[in-house]
């Protein structure tokens, strides 16, 4: 008997629904949609469909994992590019198909980064504070200019290349690192040999590398005591990168002017989450929440309406092809 194809949807927003919509018409396939996460818990109600669609900052856990195989479910295909929240040795052991999107749109998260450094020169959190109060002076909150700085981009894959594009774009001098070689932007010798020399140089320091174990708390008291007095840190790629501890000592001593974290280290006891007035119990994010020169976003960078419908589109079609050929052009590598 002809078997008719279904996927189950997790962690769904309204905001990606008529972009799914628009998939299951266009391809006459049936997506079963929930806005619960992917657990343990949940994983049972996609008994009987050929495939699961995921997307949670939560990590997946081995058991949720276990539990999928054991209902005949291999195919998992993520809708965000991150698979640190998901064990690969417990994917390749249990045989599990994954994929993920590479690349939904690089722009959103370099604009949402030039953005929140235009926020911290032009001091516009200390503004709104003063205006919410009716006080429309200016002085003393005098900026700086992003046509002055020299902007030390760490990893110029497809998002450090899109952010270096609009920073060149404002005049300002750039400078990059990468343990690999983007051949335009060496022909236009912006890398440095060294972050040391990256960190002497900079005016501000923009992180979009990838976590590994190697890249864990690269930003520590050791690297920041090498950087420009007054230096601004921007962090849209990991929260662990940054030692946060470290962090605070760094504003608090005035090494580090000003940061702008889209990510923390414990970002999932706060993000996505309408807390209200409830106490909020992670120290560091209160201390830096508090202060007049960081703004914390809650990784909102990748936020708009091009990388969401990619983000959906991208991933019903990994899964599709999964299910169809039992591998997929953004098959993870679990080797
Ligand atoms: P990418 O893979 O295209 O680029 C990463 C670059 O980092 C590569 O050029 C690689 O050579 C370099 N790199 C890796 N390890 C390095 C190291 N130890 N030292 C120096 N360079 C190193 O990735 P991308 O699409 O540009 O994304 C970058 C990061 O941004 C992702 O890994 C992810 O963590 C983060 N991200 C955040 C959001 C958000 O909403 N805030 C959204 C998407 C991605």
């Amino acid at each position: 008997m002809y078997h008719q194809m279904k996927m189950m949807m997790y962690g769904v927003r309204d905001d990606e629904r008529p972009f799914i919509e628009q998939w299951q018409e266009q391809n006459h396939i049936d997506v079963q949609l929930t806005d619960q996460l992917l657990t343990e818990e949940t994983v049972d109600q996609a008994r009987g469909y050929d495939g699961i669609v995921a997307f949670q900052q939560l990590s997946y856990s081995n058991r949720m994992l276990q539990r999928m195989t054991e209902i005949g479910i291999y195919n998992l295909s993520l809708r965000n590019v991150g698979v640190d929240n998901i064990d690969l040795k417990q994917v390749a052991k249990l045989g599990i198909k994954l994929t993920n999107v590479p690349v939904y749109s690089p722009e959103a998260i370099a604009e949402f980064t030039v953005t929140q450094l235009m926020q911290l020169l032009r001091r516009t959190k200390e503004y709104t504070q003063k205006f919410e109060k009716h006080d429309f002076r200016w002085a003393p909150q005098i900026s700086k200019e992003l046509n002055q700085q020299t902007v030390g981009v760490i990893g110029t894959g497809h998002i450090g290349q899109c952010a270096i594009r609009i920073f060149q774009g404002f005049g300002a001098k750039v400078i990059a690192y990468d343990k690999f070689h983007n051949p335009e932007l060496e022909r236009q010798g912006l890398y440095v040999d060294t972050l040391d020399e990256l960190y002497c140089q900079a005016t501000v320091i923009t992180l979009h590398i990838p976590l590994f174990p190697s890249t864990q708390h690269m930003i520590d008291a050791t690297a920041i005591a090498k950087m420009n007095p007054g230096v601004i840190i921007l962090n849209a790629a990991r929260g662990q990168l940054i030692d946060e501890q470290a962090l605070i000592d760094g504003l608090d001593r005035g090494i580090i002017g000003g940061a702008a974290l889209d990510v923390m280290e414990d970002e999932i006891k706060v993000f996505n989450r309408n807390l209200g007035d409830q106490k909020i119990d992670y120290p560091e994010f209160n201390n830096l929440f508090s202060r007049d020169n960081v703004l914390i976003s809650p990784h909102t960078a990748f936020y708009t309406d091009v990388a969401v419908r990619n983000m959906v589109e991208v991933s019903l079609n990994n899964n599709r092809q999964l299910i169809e050929t039992g591998t997929a052009d953004n098959l993870i590598s679990t080797d």
